[in-house]
């Protein structure tokens, strides 16, 4: 089964995002390189609703506000603050331990000296392999807390990965999703302090203020050859 949804962000600066569905799962074909990650997101929500993805007509189940810790990035935390102010935020946020400086910076330096990368590339496997999000508090029940009887009390304002997250996605689409996400974890640390942005300059989400700035080509790096060499050492 494979089909094609054509980009419906016309609103965004005519940018290009194309899905595909391939064998019941929302995959990515193509995107322009203007292409934001607000397009991204406006043509997952347009896909949604495609009667050939697996979990067609996701009008909302709800599963995944249960089963899945979807991370808070800066922008989230940023309107968050505008909204609740500092004190209340801590009822809504659940922190992870801020990280260590010094850690992080022993382990690019590794990971440059045994390995021969260059820094870009140390820092950014560092990263994907920490990311300890910051989250929505989970209800007793173990959903988010903003989920009450089935229904997103949040919604208009959930935050980026609840509305990017489909829980039947092809292979290109979750591993950008992977790579938007620990990006935008680290930029979330920068948000609350924890590591000055010029440690992060290499991060899209640094160089831009909201998601309509933020290109999907910055993510779009190939570690692959980083990984294999890694593999192969250990
Ligand atoms: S994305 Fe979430 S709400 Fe939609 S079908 Fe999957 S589990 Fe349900
Ligand atoms: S904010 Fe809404 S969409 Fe996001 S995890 Fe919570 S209940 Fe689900």
């Amino acid at each position: 089964m494979a089909g094609h949804i054509d980009n419906r962000s016309i609103d965004h600066g005519g940018a290009m995002v194309e899905l595909r569905v391939n064998d019941g799962r929302l995959d990515l074909d193509a995107y322009s390189p203007d292409a934001t990650l607000e397009d991204l997101r406006a043509a997952v929500e347009a896909a949604r609703s495609d009667p050939m993805l697996i979990t067609a007509f996701c009008a909302g189940c709800g599963r995944c506000c249960y089963h899945e810790q979807l991370p808070l990035f800066g922008y989230d935390l940023i309107a968050m603050r505008e909204r609740t102010g500092d004190a209340d935020l801590g009822e809504y946020v659940v922190f992870p331990p801020a990280p260590s400086l010094a850690e992080r910076s022993a382990a690019v330096e590794d990971l440059m000296r045994q390995h021969g990368f260059d820094r870009i590339t140390a820092t950014l496997l560092f990263e994907y392999n920490a990311a300890d999000p910051i989250t929505y508090r989970k209800s007793n029940s173990g959903s988010c807390a903003f989920l009450q009887n089935g229904f997103c009390t949040n919604y208009s304002r959930r935050a980026y990965t609840c509305s990017l997250y489909v829980c039947a996605m092809g292979d290109r689409l979750a591993s950008l999703q992977e790579r938007i996400v620990r990006q935008g974890v680290w930029h979330s640390y920068s948000v609350e302090g924890w590591i000055a942005e010029s440690e992060i300059a290499h991060n899209p989400f640094a160089s831009a203020t909201s998601y309509r700035d933020v290109l999907i080509a910055g993510f779009d790096d190939d570690l692959s050859d980083a990984l294999e060499k890694l593999f192969f050492f250990f």
